[in-house]
């Protein structure tokens, strides 16, 4: 049943609405956008086939990948005392750890520290956590200027964009649209290659790493055993943004603790082989302390915020298994479905297969309803997964539970008819309320059932919400113009 007018219209930038609850109308949109189509078609596909390769390299990848689930697992099962070892080691190098139960406590944290040290001017590195809390609008609403440094980042920022993939933030835009958004957004002179573009970006960013006041980043693991936080990356934002500006704040789920440096090695072999078909990545940045005296660089402070905002939920449920997760995006990129319909249709921070299974769980699965059914269920995501987390098996469960939350309700509604039905005072005033309720859909949702005249087609057209969701496929009948009762009084009188 296609969306109505509304519904195809999206957000003001004519992209799907950033609502999980939308996913169907958003990907009409989002197939029928030949920009996306060629973007994914580019990028998805082409990563797919780079990890593949990049994996077939390994000695024995099906070993690999044993050992890093086991890696992730074992940390997961640790989590409580791996975080306490962390933040000892942390508070001894100097470092200040603080603990964020939500995303408002979390974003109030980072602005303390603003207004303690006086800071005004940032600069942040990707992190999907702080996309998560969204920290960059709470920043910029309380007048503390944040720049994206993460050239899609970047490009996203510029244009008032939404990332739409986990590693690759701008996997919907071609070249040429970044071209476009970087000529007009930013001022580059025509530029036809990436290089190109990339310099121009690079020429403008170093600017602002010079004068920022503040870093932001996340952190792709933190190693328990000496409290380090690592960030991986290709650009060497990352380094910037942690080494240069005098104060670096650290922004990190807490389910990204890892026991040892020798999980972190086989775990960064699949982050980068699984990300980007890389044997390694290009910068990888790991920092605990604020400068040391006899070091000539790097911040004098150093603040750690780990963030739970629902992971702890999470972790007590039986979908524990979904926070082993490494955001490398494989699962993403190898989806049909992600193929297709790309990131923004999902509605959340997290798309693709493990977004369908993460934004239930962070926003509450009755806000996010179709994400569970958005899926052929063929494995792929597990396949391709570097720590093999069964996400099939998981997308399953939700669904059980959308459909137990389903009968609760369907219970709920057979008690109210069976409480109706049996106090003929309460029927006849639901029948009354049911036949007013019924002519006023006619009008307003352009039915074209005509009572008087008794003919036209015989149903109203479409109810309205909460009801609504009956009539997107089906005729709902309209209710008899006469009671019943009625009826059968009339008809005895006259035959008496
Ligand atoms: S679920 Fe697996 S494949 Fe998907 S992003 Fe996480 S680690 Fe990567």
């Amino acid at each position: 049943m296609p969306p109505d007018d509304n519904q195809q219209k999206g957000d003001v930038m004519g992209r799907p609405a950033n609502d999980p609850n939308q996913f169907y109308q958003s990907a009409l949109i989002a197939l029928e956008d030949i920009g996306l189509q060629t973007a994914l078609d580019r990028g998805a596909v082409r990563a797919n086939v780079a990890r593949e390769a990049s994996m077939n390299q390994t000695t024995d990848r099906a070993r690999l990948r044993e050992q890093a689930q086991a890696a992730r697992l074992r940390g997961l099962h640790d989590l409580p005392e791996l975080l306490e070892q962390v933040e000892a080691h942390i508070s001894a190098q100097g470092g200040t750890v603080l603990w964020a139960l939500d995303a408002d406590e979390a974003n109030r944290h980072v602005l303390d520290i603003c207004r303690r040290h006086d800071l005004r001017r940032g600069v942040k590195a990707k992190s999907m956590v702080t996309e998560e809390i969204e920290l960059v609008p709470f920043l910029e609403a309380h007048d503390i200027r944040m720049i994206e440094t993460d050239l899609g980042e970047y490009v996203v920022q510029l244009s008032g964009d939404r990332p739409s993939h986990i590693t690759m933030p701008i996997m919907h835009h071609t070249k040429e649209s970044v071209r476009d958004i970087l000529m007009q957004q930013a001022g580059m002179p025509h530029a036809d290659t990436p290089e190109q573009m990339t310099a121009f970006a690079r020429e403008a960013l170093r600017g602002e790493y010079i004068a920022a006041d503040f870093g932001i980043s996340g952190g792709n693991f933190i190693i328990a055993e000496t409290g380090h936080i690592v960030t991986v990356t290709n650009e060497g934002n990352g380094r910037l943004c942690t080494g240069l500006p005098p104060v670096h704040i650290a922004v990190v789920g807490i389910e990204k603790v890892i026991p040892t440096w020798e999980d972190f090695l086989t775990l960064y072999q699949l982050l980068c082989r699984s990300a980007s078909g890389q044997q390694m990545s290009v910068y990888m940045n790991a920092v605990r302390s604020p400068a040391r005296t006899d070091e000539n660089d790097g911040p004098e402070h150093l603040y750690l915020i780990l963030v739970d905002n629902g992971r702890s939920d999470i972790y007590g449920s039986e979908y524990a298994e979904a926070l082993a997760c490494i955001r490398c995006g494989a699962c993403l990129n190898t989806c049909p479905v992600y193929q297709n319909v790309g990131g923004h249709a999902y509605g959340g921070v997290y798309p693709g297969p493990i977004g369908a299974v993460l934004t239930p769980l962070f926003k509450g699965k009755a806000n996010a309803v179709p994400l569970p059914f958005a899926s052929s269920l063929c494995g792929a995501c597990q396949t391709a997964c570097p720590v093999n987390i069964n996400i099939p098996d998981m997308l399953l469960k939700l669904r059980h539970d959308l459909q137990d939350e389903q009968e609760l309700i369907w219970q709920g509604a057979m008690t109210g008819f069976g409480y109706t039905f049996s106090h003929p005072l309460l029927y006849r005033t639901a029948g009354f309320i049911a036949r007013t309720a019924g002519s006023v859909c006619d009008r307003t949702t352009g039915s074209v059932y005509d009572r008087t005249a008794g003919s036209g087609h015989d149903s109203i057209g479409k109810l309205p919400p909460p009801f609504d969701g009956w009539t997107e496929s089906r005729d709902f009948p309209p209710f008899a113009a006469q009671p019943f009762r009625d009826w059968w009084k009339q008809n005895r009188e006259r035959k008496k």
